[in-house]
């Protein structure tokens, strides 16, 4: 059966200003991204494919920190990572430190079925970027006004937009296709304010991106420092090829055990061969959509949405 969930980041944007316009953005936002990667699927291409897809569409709208919409580094730059991985042969490619590059997703995958290795970052991977004709986008592409006013109110102490825009945003993609092949994908611009070329979860294989058909494929979001000790992407897998549990149980298992008693915020979106979904979190809510075969389609933000 074939099945998508999407992602736009595990947040605690205050309930008050997410008021009924600005939800009805969003919402749309997912709902254009979901349903070009569902169109994908339908057609009979690969998970590959129409993760790729959504993620793509994700990232050039401003609205989310990946792309377009990343948030600012400490000394006002964007920095975005992105992996992408596929679950029948386990081959991934991931990207860090990109500043000129406006589809990281895709560079990632550039990586994965053109180059020998796994992860390239900054000035390396953009060498590459250009060696495989990728043409390089002006830093001003990512500079958006909303964003830079974030960037700016963080660095007055405004708490409130600090909180806001750390955990807010990153976009993901899993999918299976009618070849029961499991994908993943994850882009961001990190965390607002990071420094010295820090580097996330979403690009670590194991971290913030996995897919095996063995078990599933798991696109993560949150406190990227947190999800990395707890190898969330890669644990859900494992509890569902060591363990047998189901995906459900297992995303349940990680992100309200594992990476809660370390203290960490986030949540994840799997999927499994069969098309069974989880989209779990930690974290006041997660903007999220799914839609599969069966009938089952979500559009969410907060946890009561999906009752
Ligand atoms: N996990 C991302 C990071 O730490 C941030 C996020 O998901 O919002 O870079």
């Amino acid at each position: 059966m074939i099945a998508i969930a999407i992602h736009g980041g595990a947040g605690t944007l205050p309930r008050q200003e997410l008021t009924r316009e600005v939800w009805a953005t969003y919402r749309a936002g997912l709902e254009e991204a979901l349903n070009a990667g569902y169109a994908v699927l339908e057609r009979g291409a690969s998970s590959l494919d129409a993760i790729e897809r959504s993620v793509r569409i994700l990232e050039d709208d401003p609205l989310w920190n990946a792309g377009r919409g990343a948030v600012f580094t400490e000394d006002g730059r964007n920095e975005l990572d992105a992996a992408i991985m596929q679950g029948a042969t386990l081959q991934a490619g991931a990207v860090a430190g990109l500043s000129h590059v406006r589809n990281p997703v895709s560079l990632a995958r550039l990586v994965m079925e053109r180059s020998p290795h796994v992860l390239l970052a900054g000035v390396g991977a953009e060498d590459f970027a250009i060696e495989q004709g990728v043409e390089l986008t002006p830093r001003s592409w990512f500079h958006t006004e909303r964003r830079w006013d974030q960037w700016l109110r963080a660095r007055t102490g405004d708490q409130r937009a600090g909180q806001n825009v750390n955990y807010f945003g990153t976009v993901g993609a899993v999918a299976v296709d009618s070849h029961g092949n499991v994908a993943a994908a994850t882009s961001t611009g990190g965390m607002t304010g990071k420094r010295w070329g820090r580097i996330g979860d979403s690009p670590l294989i194991g971290a913030g991106t996995y897919a095996a058909n063995a078990g599933c494929a798991v696109s993560a979001t949150g406190h990227g420092e947190y999800l990395i000790r707890a190898t969330v992407a890669r644990e859900v897998s494992a509890l569902m090829e060591y363990r047998g549990l189901s995906v459900a149980a297992a995303a349940r298992e990680v992100v309200q055990v594992r990476l809660k008693g370390l203290g960490g915020e986030g949540g994840l979106i799997a999927v499994d061969r069969a098309g069974n979904l989880a989209l779990e979190f930690n974290s006041e809510g997660m903007f999220r959509a799914a839609r599969a075969a069966n009938g089952r389609h979500l559009v969410a933000c907060y946890a009561e949405e999906e009752a």
